[in-house]
């Protein structure tokens, strides 16, 4: 991205195995995320910057202390690089590892190729070569299906939980996604758009809620005899989105943020007079990896659905363009 709004295909330089902890792959296929709008509409600075951070290919290469991964596996990562040994990965936090690293800030996976550092801690395996209709699905675990399942279990969703989901984009439909697996009885989704509203309805949704702001949460309570959502998702990342978010948990009750917050001001009375939990931020997605491959693999989940437009690299630009405008809620680039 030369500045915000200019994407151009370019070729650069091929990645090679500098640290023996490397590993480089070649990418089956790359996606634009909600995030990258945010370089594009301006909010976070962008000169030149290499773009995109999730990804699945296959290993090429290897350094000399590579040991789990293996030249020619499939490989899905997270858009956070991580050792997956100290003590904060072994907690389940991959994306406050000691040496994480954003993918999107260093490495730039919109790309053919890309070098990803501490390979053994990042990639996962797919059993085999997967079957090209799985592609979809095992690229969105790299992020969107990664994201939404952690804000599902940060807001604690189960079994006999009403959970809220703030957000329809690809990361608020895959947050309802994961409700569902993990056995919430009711899921709210809140969206206006119908074709992401039916998208929901197939991911698990049991009601739709259009309103938003004070009224969305109004209609949130009027849904839980008046007491609030235990369990609810903020997929968005605005001032309104988070409030809305926050006053549609009940006493108690969990909030499990994922939406990139940029300038969202919490007033700290009303987030004390609240008494919720807010669990959130990066997700650490390699927690998940393997689960979610495995219920991929048995196509338990089928959440490459959320890609809904399909562009070779060449024309990442149009990508940009399509998610900014709203016309597509995910764009999978082919390499
Ligand atoms: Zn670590």
């Amino acid at each position: 991205m030369h500045t915000a709004g200019d994407v151009r295909v370019e070729d650069r330089e091929d990645p090679r195995i500098i640290e023996p902890t490397d590993a480089v792959i070649r990418l089956t296929a790359t996606c634009v995320c909600g995030s990258d709008l945010w370089p594009y509409r301006g909010i976070e600075p962008a000169d030149h910057q290499v773009m995109g951070h999730e990804y699945v290919g296959v290993v090429e290469e290897i350094g000399a202390d590579v040991r789990k991964v293996k030249v020619g596996d499939f490989v899905v990562g997270s858009f956070v690089i991580s050792d997956n040994t100290c003590e904060i990965c072994q907690a389940g936090y991959q994306s406050k590892c000691v040496h994480a690293s954003f993918v999107a800030q260093t490495i730039g996976t919109q790309s053919e190729k890309a070098r990803i550092p501490y390979a053994d801690g990042t990639l996962v395996p797919t059993p085999r070569q997967p079957d090209p209709e799985l592609v979809p699905s095992l690229l969105a675990a790299s992020d969107v299906l990664g994201t939404g399942w952690f804000a599902a279990v940060a807001a604690e969703a189960g079994p006999s939980k009403t959970v809220a989901v703030v957000g329809d984009g690809a990361v608020g439909l895959m947050a309802v996604l994961a409700a569902k697996q993990l056995g919430a009885e009711r899921i709210i989704a809140m969206s206006r758009h119908p074709e992401r509203q039916k998208l929901a309805l197939e991911y698990g949704a049991t009601d739709i809620v259009t309103e938003r702001g004070d009224e969305g949460v109004a209609k949130i309570k009027e849904l839980t005899n008046g007491l609030g959502a235990q369990s609810v998702i903020e997929a968005v990342g605005t001032q309104e989105s988070t409030m809305q978010a926050i006053g549609a948990t009940r006493g108690g009750g969990h909030v499990g943020y994922v939406g990139v917050n940029y300038d969202v001001k919490i007033p700290g009375i009303d987030l004390f007079f609240a008494g919720i939990h807010l669990h959130g931020g990066p997700a650490p997605v390699r927690r998940f990896l393997p689960e979610l491959i495995q219920l991929i693999w048995d196509r338990k989940i089928d959440p490459g659905k959320v890609f809904d437009l399909t562009l070779p690299l060449e024309q990442a630009a149009e990508g940009y363009k399509a998610m900014d405008e709203r016309r597509a809620i995910k764009v999978l680039l082919t390499i």
